[in-house]
């Protein structure tokens, strides 16, 4: 469940930036669609809450259907999933583990990052990508 507190730093993976802004409603399981909506809506109320920017398991991920096998460090998909937050990172010149206020972080992104070729280089592999408004919106 998240802890709703305005300071409380969050933990995000870097590339769940995009997605966040992606999101309108599907997802792996009816728990996780239930805990992204959470986390949005608590960013929503919380707009400069602190965020951990990580390469691992996150506030969404926690109720994921596919958590354990993404936290074996040395599963594929842990690795690709790793990669795409790394490669948001190095975009963004930002080290894992800054930290940054949610609206900071979405200004970032969003100025900096909301190009097709950024966002193929993160998104391309994603089986989401034709339900995510992100991505729809900036595809070639
Ligand atoms: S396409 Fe996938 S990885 Fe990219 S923002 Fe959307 S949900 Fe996230």
């Amino acid at each position: 469940m998240l802890e709703n507190s305005e300071s409380k730093r969050l933990r995000i993976r870097a590339h769940h930036l995009f997605c966040i802004q992606g999101f309108q409603g599907y997802g792996y399981s009816l728990a996780f669609v239930a805990n992204m909506r959470a986390v949005i809506a608590d960013l929503e109320a919380s707009p400069s809450r602190p965020l951990e920017l990580v390469s691992e398991c996150d506030a969404i991920c926690v109720s994921c259907p596919s958590k354990r096998e993404c936290s074996a460090q040395e599963s594929v998909l842990s690795r690709t999933i790793r990669h795409m937050d790394l490669l948001v990172l190095d975009k963004l010149e930002m080290e894992e583990g800054s930290v940054i206020g949610a609206n900071e972080a979405f200004r970032l992104i969003n100025e900096n990052l909301n190009n097709a070729s950024d966002i193929e280089d993160v998104c391309g592999n994603c089986k989401w990508r034709q339900k995510c408004l992100w991505y729809m919106q900036r595809e070639k």
